[in-house]
């Protein structure tokens, strides 16, 4: 599949992602919310939903749903409520999910995402809609895969606290919808409300399509695929469904409304179950929850909890440090390592070369490493202080590259401490360079001559000579000037 949508036809995707909220305790009781523990070890009689135990809410879980709601600038609900929403299955022991209804507690928000330029006529970015962000319940975890005779059943899972976010359908290919869930993605981690571990199930998708014909207004039939678990299936499963929905049309073939998943293995997807097979969920609202009422306290809290947004960062640190777009952007994958790169940036008053370390040497290592920044044994002032020994002449760019980066990695003290152990401090004396000059020229004649001759790309060779001959720790530029002169001009 090439991912480009057939002329003629254009794809209409709106997705549902659930996010796994980083609270202390579970949404409706004290179980300690944390993944990897021991099968059904965090469990109480609230979430094993045993007679008589009542629910209460988790005020956590409201603080960081009204935090996001904020940054995507939705309208706050003052006024919402709880539903049972009713269906059987062994990982549901109370027969019922607690989920917002009708009315959720935030509203008619929006992302600004990349729009992809084969299915736009503009380059500018693309808003995208949500229409709804509400508070839920997860369920257990059923799992087959140990035994085919059996199903077994983690609770540990059941009663974690859940945003679900429902987007419009403004998407146009798979390739933006894999681009708004990553934009979300990055929205919940930055916030700090979910660790957006995709692999564990911290942040899944829904994703539902249709297909049109260019200029028809009316949507097309639409299939949704349930439970996409990383951004690549998400990519695969659209393209893949695109195509079929495409395949089907020009064959003039009519197709239903359904339920499909992905089969990663095989790259199809298949039916789940049609639309028949709806289920009624028999919602009606919550009788052991008040309704959940947003007063100026909660909002005042979420506000305070919030760090700069990503966008207006953005835009700040491009003004306050002659930043491009596109170094803002990478500076700003994490708030943590936007935090870093301003912390060196003040550290060493030079946010420009800081910028350049971190996209450089610092990514260059962590990615070499499989490393987060946590795990690197550096800090903002040690770098910032690296950097500013560069900016001040004090050391070479190659000396702090090669041989300062490494050693400060390796804890070997302070950037001052290890140029003045290990002597790098740069050279920068006239005659020093001179005399390096005059004593690499005198053993290369042969080079030499042919420079003289004509041969002008030797010069190269010259400079990596001096450097050598300087081991490293001369001033590059004097070593220009001086070459110039001594040269001359072949
Ligand atoms: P439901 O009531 O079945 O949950 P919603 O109207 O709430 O349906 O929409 C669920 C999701 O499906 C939303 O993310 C929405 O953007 C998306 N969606 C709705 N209609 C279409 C369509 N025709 N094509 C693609 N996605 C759609
Ligand atoms: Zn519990
Ligand atoms: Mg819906």
């Amino acid at each position: 599949m090439d991912g480009k949508v057939k002329v003629g036809f254009e794809a209409v995707i709106g997705l549902e992602i659930h996010v796994q909220l980083l609270t202390q305790s579970k949404m409706f009781c004290g179980c300690e919310n944390r993944y990897g523990s021991e099968p059904n070890s965090r469990t109480c009689p609230v979430c094993l939903g045993l007679p008589g135990a009542l629910p209460v809410l988790n005020a956590e879980a409201v603080i960081m749903a009204l935090m996001l709601g904020h940054a995507i600038h939705g309208s706050i609900r003052e006024v919402s409520a709880f539903y049972r929403k009713q269906y059987f299955y062994p990982d549901l022991p109370k027969g019922f999910q607690i989920t917002q209804g009708p009315i959720a507690l935030v509203e008619d928000g929006w992302l600004d995402i990349p729009g992809d330029p084969e299915v736009r006529t503009t380059h500018d970015s693309v808003r995208v809609r949500i229409q709804r962000v509400h508070l839920e319940e997860d369920a257990g975890k059923s799992s087959h895969e140990m035994d085919p005779e059996h199903t077994y059943v983690d609770l540990n899972r059941a009663g974690v606290p859940l945003l679900e976010i429902v987007g419009a359908p403004d998407l146009r290919s798979a390739q933006e919808a894999s681009g708004y869930l990553k934009a979300l993605h990055h929205l919940v981690t930055y916030l700090g409300i979910s660790d957006g571990n995709m692999e564990e199930g911290s942040l899944r998708c829904d994703a539902n399509v249709s297909v049109r014909r260019v200029g028809q207004t009316a949507f097309g039939t639409r299939v949704e695929v349930k439970n996409l678990n990383s951004f690549r299936f998400v990519r695969q499963a659209l393209d893949y469904e695109i195509e079929r929905h495409i395949g089907l049309i020009e064959k003039g073939e009519p197709f239903e409304q359904e339920t499909r998943g992905w089969d990663a293995a095989v790259g199809t997807t298949r039916t789940l179950r049609s639309k028949e097979a709806v289920m009624d969920y028999r919602s009606f609202p919550e009788p052991d929850l008040p309704m959940l009422v947003i007063e100026h306290k909660e909002m005042a809290i979420a506000i305070a909890r919030l760090p700069e947004l990503p966008e207006i960062r953005k835009k700040r640190i491009i003004g306050s440090y002659s930043l491009t777009d596109y170094e803002a952007d990478m500076l700003l994958q994490s708030r943590a390592f936007a935090d870093f790169f301003e912390a060196t940036a003040v550290a060493c008053e030079n946010g420009k070369q800081a910028a350049h370390w971190m996209l450089g040497e610092v990514s260059r290592t962590l990615n070499e490493r499989g490393q987060g920044l946590g795990q690197l044994d550096l800090d903002p002032q040690n770098l910032g202080e690296l950097i500013h020994l560069v900016e001040t002449h004090a050391i070479n760019l190659n000396t702090a590259k090669e041989a300062v980066f490494p050693a400060l990695l390796a804890g070997e003290g302070t950037p001052r401490q290890i140029v003045a152990q290990k002597g790098l401090t740069q050279v920068m004396d006239q005659s020093v360079i001179e005399a390096l000059v005059r004593e690499v020229l005198a053993v290369h004649p042969e080079p030499l001559a042919q420079f003289r001759a004509g041969k002008i790309s030797l010069r190269g060779f010259f400079v990596g000579q001096v450097m050598k001959a300087g081991k490293g720790k001369v001033n590059p530029q004097i070593v220009n000037e001086i070459l110039d002169e001594t040269l001359g001009k072949p």
